[in-house]
């Protein structure tokens, strides 16, 4: 007996759950475990005073009525996470406990004391209080953001939902799958079947659907939700939010919109400058041929006679005229190209490639530059054009040289296949001054240059011209710089032409 007493003291004493004994009416301190001593928080010396004298601040407050209520009752009171505050250190501190006050009867079957037990959960009550703040906060962003969130329990197929969700479905009675599938716009029904399909492998869902309202006008959505998984890895719940994206969808259309008229204008407005470029470029035909007429005539005239700083000036009208033919007859080229059809025809491109050589003859000597091709196909399409883009793209390959290097260039091509049509990708690459990456697209601009006209002559309207030539012949044209110098030009072409003219 001696020892059984002994073993339940020590259990007690070591336990970590406060226990103390309580006697009598003014319920004196008859034993307290380490923990409850610490609870109390009045230091070691409280056995033998009452736990009014101990703690006298709890006088007003319900646990004192309790403590006394459970020694006259005979029964015992149990609270669970209720708050007491205890004075500790002269500043009052806000406690929670799960607490007992259990009746101790003598052998008579009298109330002698009470037990009271005091397990202090503050920390738990403050995380519980805080998340639910945190989720009371998520719940009214959720709402006053007028999106919807939802739940679909992938066991039993239970759908919840909160804030708008029901608003944006426009759903009253019992939310499930079927009801969801019935509102949806039936072109959108796929998409979510997709969205959902998909998320079995990445855990993702996302997508964008019509819900049809009743009065047959449609509401656009956004759909975001994940998938979540046991531990097993089975997917046992699908979470998300969805959201009326009405407005964003009207503005990008309005957007888009904007964007398509300020395109027509543009393209009116340069179709009104490239009319008038044409026609003033016709007009200056004329009087710029007859320039040249007249200087040669003079030269002919003075026969030897001229000083040489008359020469000299005669060179220099002579060279600007040309310079001005060029310049007209790019913006005849430019403007010309597609407001004729011309016939489709069979084109050998290295026969093309051979009569742009003889061309260039004068330049590829002057500069010793070495022209390589390999063998190219034979392609459908305008003879004339495709001469005149191989043309300008080793012109400029030969006029953008570096000064220090001989030009080199070369011409490869390789068959391509998409989607059962057959091209060939041809490559114009040189070692010449190269072409910075932020400019490669710009230079397919008319009249874009990228260096002054004192350095490098021209109109600026040659690659522009190599665009529209490509792109009448269903192809594609673009630039690069290359590493370590020079630039390559890409061109895809189709092998054969759907019509008989272009
Ligand atoms: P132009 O040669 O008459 O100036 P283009 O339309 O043919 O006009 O070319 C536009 C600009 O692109 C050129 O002014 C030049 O700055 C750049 N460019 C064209 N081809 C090359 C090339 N092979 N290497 C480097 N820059 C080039």
């Amino acid at each position: 007996m001696e020892r059984t007493l002994q073993i339940l003291k020590d259990a007690v004493e070591n336990t970590h759950l406060p226990i103390g004994v309580y006697t009598g009416e003014e319920l004196r301190i008859e034993t307290a475990n380490a923990a409850m001593i610490k609870t109390l928080g009045k230091g070691n010396d409280v056995i033998g005073r009452t736990y009014f004298e101990v703690v006298p601040e709890i006088e007003k407050q319900h646990i004192f009525q309790e403590a006394l209520q459970a020694y006259k009752t005979g029964i015992p009171f149990h609270a669970k996470d209720k708050r007491v505050d205890l004075l500790m250190e002269g500043e009052y501190r806000t406690f929670y406990f799960n607490y007992s006050f259990i009746p101790l009867f003598n052998a008579q079957g009298k109330v002698y004391g009470v037990m009271n037990t005091g397990m202090d959960v503050t920390e738990l009550h403050l995380a519980r209080e805080e998340a639910q703040s945190t989720s009371e906060q998520l719940r009214l962003a959720v709402e006053s953001s007028g999106m919807g969130t939802y739940e679909i329990d992938l066991l039993n197929g239970n759908i919840t939902t909160s804030g708008n969700f029901r608003s944006i479905w426009n759903i009253q009675g019992p939310i499930t799958n079927d009801t969801i599938i019935s509102k949806l716009h039936p072109e959108d029904i796929p998409v979510r079947e997709k969205a959902h399909r998909q998320a079995e492998h990445t855990g993702l869902i996302s997508y964008q659907a019509r819900i049809v309202n009743e009065d047959q006008s449609v509401r656009w959505t956004s759909i975001n939700g994940k998938v979540l998984r046991d531990e097993t890895g089975r997917a046992v719940k699908i979470t998300g939010i969805i959201e009326d994206i009405g407005h964003r969808k009207a503005l990008e259309q309005q957007l888009r919109e904007e964007a398509q008229r300020s395109n027509e204008e543009l393209r009116r407005s340069n179709e009104e400058l490239l009319h008038f470029a044409n026609l003033v470029s016709h007009d200056l035909k004329e009087p710029v041929r007859k320039i040249k007429t007249f200087i040669s005539r003079l030269r002919s005239v003075a026969n030897e006679g001229l000083s040489e700083k008359q020469e000299w000036y005669l060179n220099k009208i002579d060279n600007t005229t040309q310079r001005m033919q060029d310049v007209i007859e790019g913006i005849l080229d430019y403007s010309g190209v597609d407001k004729k059809r011309r016939p489709v025809e069979k084109i050998d491109l290295n026969e093309v490639l051979e009569e742009v050589k003889t061309d260039l003859e004068l330049a590829i000597h002057e500069k010793d530059a070495a022209v390589l091709n390999s063998w190219l196909p034979e392609i459908e399409g305008s003879k004339v054009l495709i001469q005149q883009l191989f043309y300008n793209l080793i012109h400029n390959a030969l006029k953008f040289s570096r000064p220090e290097e001989p030009p080199k260039i070369t011409i490869d091509s390789e068959l391509v296949e998409k989607e059962g049509s057959h091209g060939v990708l041809i490559r114009v690459q040189d070692n010449g001054i190269g072409i910075e990456q932020e400019f490669t697209e710009k230079i397919f601009t008319a009249f874009e240059r990228l260096h002054s006209k004192d350095r490098y002559e021209g109109s600026g309207l040659g690659l522009s011209l190599c665009r529209k030539i490509t792109e009448q012949h269903g192809g594609s044209i673009t630039a690069a710089g290359m590493e370590g110098g020079g630039s390559v030009f890409k061109i895809m072409l189709p092998m054969k032409q759907a019509h008989r003219t272009i």
